[in-house]
């Protein structure tokens, strides 16, 4: 049988939701409604927050972030950790669309398989997941929801999900702010099985690893968002994809097994990032 996770990416890639494509005018799509509905499966309390972008000059579109919020089980809470991931995607014709399988179905199932996996386990911070919208278009999900923060509820650290499953390098990178320091020792521990974690402190050490200094990854998905705020980060992706905004970015190019790694790596490291509190900080 299918493993949840699994099937989240199946749906998530399929014909039915023909590229995630942001910006629709009835409404949050069929991609946010199903990422609502398997919280509620979870027995969250999920909501839509919608919020205008702009997609010309002149013109707006609606998006739709989907929210739900684990309170910690160790009173008081400590701290809010936001988990990030944007369902979005490129779009296209049900006939030839765009399925965005790494980028970012694999981060939007993993954010759903650490809404179940988080509920079973001590909790020192509350956790708030993120599912955005219109990140493709200029993080304008996730811009939305740090102008929303309240400011009395401490967020400490976002931790963002985009593009999960590891090429044939089966690399890992852990791009990091600073005000880290709790998180990276803790992720420093953490065993990855045969998984090549590069834990990176800058966006020029890791244009090096990569060889390719194009891109800056530093502002390449949400966690910009939060840095601009002075809210610290950890960034999770596998780097450059030749498949990345392709057609060729489905389902089938990607290595299940490796993604899988990926996915008990950043579970693990949750469940022990709960667990520490935060006078370990500095
Ligand atoms: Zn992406």
């Amino acid at each position: 049988m299918a493993s949840q996770l699994q099937k989240d990416m199946q749906m998530l890639t399929s014909k039915a939701h023909a590229g995630r494509k942001a910006g629709g005018s009835e409404g949050p799509n069929v991609s946010a409604q199903y990422i609502h509905q398997r919280f509620e499966q979870l027995e969250y309390q999920p909501f839509y927050q919608s919020f205008e972008f702009k997609t010309g000059f002149f013109s707006t579109a609606k998006g739709h972030n989907v929210i739900a919020t684990l309170p910690c089980t160790v009173a008081p809470c400590e701290a809010n950790i936001v988990i990030t991931a944007h369902y979005d995607h490129l779009g296209g014709q049900p006939s030839s669309y765009y399925a965005g399988a790494n980028d970012n179905a694999s981060g939007t199932s993993t954010l759903l398989l650490l809404a179940q996996s988080l509920k079973q386990v001590n909790r020192r911070h509350t956790v708030t997941f993120v599912a955005t919208d219109a990140e493709e278009k200029g993080l304008y999900g996730a811009k939305h929801f740090v102008n929303e923060l309240e400011v009395n509820k401490q967020t400490i650290l976002n931790i963002n999900l985009d593009m999960l499953a590891p090429n044939k390098r089966n690399r890992l990178y852990v791009l990091h702010s600073k005000q880290t320091k709790f998180a990276v020792e803790l992720l420093k521990k953490q065993p990855s099985e045969s998984l090549r974690v590069k834990i990176v402190n800058s966006r020029y050490k890791m244009q090096r690893l990569m060889d390719n200094p194009r891109i800056d990854w530093h502002k390449a998905s949400d966690h910009y968002a939060f840095a601009k705020e002075n809210i610290p980060y950890l960034y999770f992706g596998i780097g450059e994809d030749k498949n990345h905004h392709t057609k060729r970015d489905t389902l089938e190019s990607l290595d299940f097994s490796r993604f899988q790694l990926v996915v008990n790596f950043i579970n693990n490291f949750m469940v022990g990032l709960l667990d520490t509190p935060l006078e370990a900080t500095n």
